[in-house]
């Protein structure tokens, strides 16, 4: 690295010091362009991208398919907002409803956004249908939750930092503990004023928590049963994620040829976002069938961006390629290999306890403390290597790729994480 090209990426990370709000702790890397798996930096350094933005560019960086529906779309129409009808909106409605097998969707941009109004229908439901009394109505949520950051999303998070000094908190929520079925059962029996479930299929940011076979299942027979409605938080595990189109892969009548795995339950909402765009643009989205969506009525939610054209456009096209390069069947296959081959690595390793995970969200535990900077001089070490990856949690690293990612280059990621690991035994 030449004097002058480190100032470049010195540059930049000055810049966003001095004229931005501290509201991140990036690792130091500049990055100026991405294609497929990988990521270059400001120097024309290469690395395998190992979070793939938080699993919203499960598609790839860049992919053209995407790139090319937005940027015909952006030179047509970008933006009526819904005082008017635009000729996309519609069609994408379809697709993705289809797509996913439910009556309807509802569009906004960003994952806390739709986390917010598939709780507003949650509680319109719930006085308009279930008939509980107004201004009584909570909902379940589970402890280590994320859901995004707006004041409602964090009046109901247990993470300190999220929360500080942001109150007064929203009302109406009640936390349980995550994969407990006694503990979400005796919630449902004790309260008549609960609207919904919501839950996160697996708890990504808390740092990849698989819940146990059969949780989610047993979840939502019990919502059933307490005529509940089932929320699930897809927005970082759907869309091919962990080796299903959805953690949840319903009863979902997609038939999906890549969509390999056990049919296990259908939500009442879905909640997608993130990858939805292929990391393109903002796209998120709340599913529903129709007694549940029809509580929406004109003038009761409403988003100025949300349902825009060029949203649409991106979104049908990210869908596409998932369905078309088969991007749940690849994350299933090398998310086996990966969990196989870190596991033959950990059977020898002292700074590494475990990797977990679905399909290719995964995470590996390193062996200290929550408050000890090894995992985070790890992935200083990975990105030395060639790979970039983020702590979550102090001692836990997530590994989430692209997933159009190849077996060759995912042994070659294996080696890479390995030998960086080797470094610190
Ligand atoms: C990222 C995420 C969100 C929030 O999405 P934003 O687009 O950042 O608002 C909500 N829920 C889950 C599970 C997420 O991973």
């Amino acid at each position: 690295m030449s004097v002058a090209e480190k100032t470049l990426s010195q540059q930049a990370i000055d810049l966003e010091n001095k004229y931005g709000a501290h509201n991140y702790h990036p690792l130091p890397v500049v990055l100026s362009r991405g294609e497929g798996v990988f990521v270059w930096d400001v120097d024309g350094k290469k690395y395998y991208d190992f979070l793939s933005a938080y699993s919203a560019v499960n598609q790839g960086h860049c992919h053209p398919r995407i790139v090319g529906a937005m940027a015909e779309q952006a030179q047509k129409l970008t933006l009526t907002s819904r005082a008017f009808y635009n000729d996309v909106l519609g069609t994408y409605e379809k697709y993705a409803s289809e797509y996913f097998n439910f009556d309807k969707l509802l569009p906004m941009n960003t994952g806390a956004e739709a986390v917010e109004t598939a709780l507003k229908i949650c509680r319109r439901w719930a006085y308009e249908k279930k008939g509980i009394a107004e201004n009584e109505a909570q909902i379940i949520v589970c402890e280590n939750n994320f859901h995004g950051r707006t004041t409602t999303i964090i009046s109901f998070s247990n993470d300190p930092v999220a929360r500080k000094n942001f109150g007064p908190y929203t009302h109406g929520f009640i936390k349980i503990e995550y994969d407990n079925l006694v503990a979400l059962e005796n919630a449902l029996k004790s309260n008549s004023n609960i609207a919904g479930f919501l839950v996160e299929p697996i708890q990504g940011e808390a740092g990849v928590y698989v819940p146990s076979d059969g949780y989610l299942k047993a979840a939502k027979a019990l919502c059933e049963q307490y005529n509940v409605l089932f929320i699930a938080d897809e927005v970082q595990t759907g869309i091919a994620r962990t080796g299903r189109l959805l953690a949840t892969c319903g009863n979902c009548s997609c038939e999906h040829k890549d969509c390999s795995g056990t049919p296990e339950v259908k939500p009442d909402i879905l909640i997608l976002g993130k990858a939805l765009s292929g990391g393109a643009y903002p796209v998120s989205a709340v599913l529903a069938n129709d007694p549940i969506m029809n509580v929406i009525t004109p003038g009761s939610h409403g988003s100025t961006f949300g349902g825009n054209p060029i949203a649409g456009a991106v979104a049908m096209a990210a869908l596409d390629v998932v369905k078309e390069e088969a991007l749940a069947e690849n994350a299933d296959r090398l998310g086996e290999l990966f969990r196989s081959e870190l596991n033959k690595y950990i059977e020898n390793s002292s700074i590494c306890k475990l990797v977990r995970g679905r399909g290719l969200l995964n995470a590996v535990v390193i062996n200290d403390s929550e408050e000890s900077d090894t995992a985070w001089n790890i992935c200083l070490r990975l990105r030395d290597n060639g790979l970039l990856a983020k702590p979550t949690h102090g001692n836990i690293i997530r590994f989430a790729p692209p997933l159009v990612m190849n077996e060759s280059q995912l042994l070659d990621c294996v080696s890479i994480i390995t030998k960086t690991l080797q470094e610190f035994e």
